[in-house]
């Protein structure tokens, strides 16, 4: 019992932590946000919850950033930025996936299409500002 609680609030740590930022995180970032909290828990437990929210839809996987998987505690369809130098993801909230994109899949499949991931890749803001400097 004692250690059912235990799993269950490592498990809300971990999903809290994941909806609290908008940096699209690694596992291993939120592994080094809810370490000093749980300090048992490992990198595992860590991998295994993150796979088990993103099969319930609670999170959303953005696939790989520079071989790294990146999660997002935002589920709703929204645009992406990626920085190609910082490896940086941003949202990109003014921009909405156009229905039409969705309605050509559709149409070129044959199927139904359920979820559309538009990404957009470059050198972000910051990183610009550097180089040029
Ligand atoms: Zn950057
Ligand atoms: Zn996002």
């Amino acid at each position: 019992m004692e250690q059912t609680t235990k799993q269950f609030r490592k498990r809300n740590a971990i999903l809290s932590c994941l909806r609290s930022t908008d940096v699209h995180p690694s596992a291993d970032w939120v592994y080094a946000q809810v370490k000093p909290e749980y300090p048992d828990i490992s990198l595992g437990t860590v991998y295994r919850n993150l796979a088990l929210f993103k099969q319930q839809g609670l999170i959303a996987s953005l696939g790989t950033v520079n071989g790294v998987e990146r999660f997002d505690g935002n589920t709703d369809p929204h645009v992406h930025f990626i920085c190609t130098h910082c490896d940086s993801v941003t949202d990109l909230p003014q921009m909405a996936v156009p229905q039409s994109l969705c309605s050509q899949a559709a149409a070129q499949t044959g199927g139904l299409v359920e979820v559309c991931h538009l990404a957009f890749t470059g050198v972000c803001n910051r990183c610009c500002s550097s180089r040029n400097s």
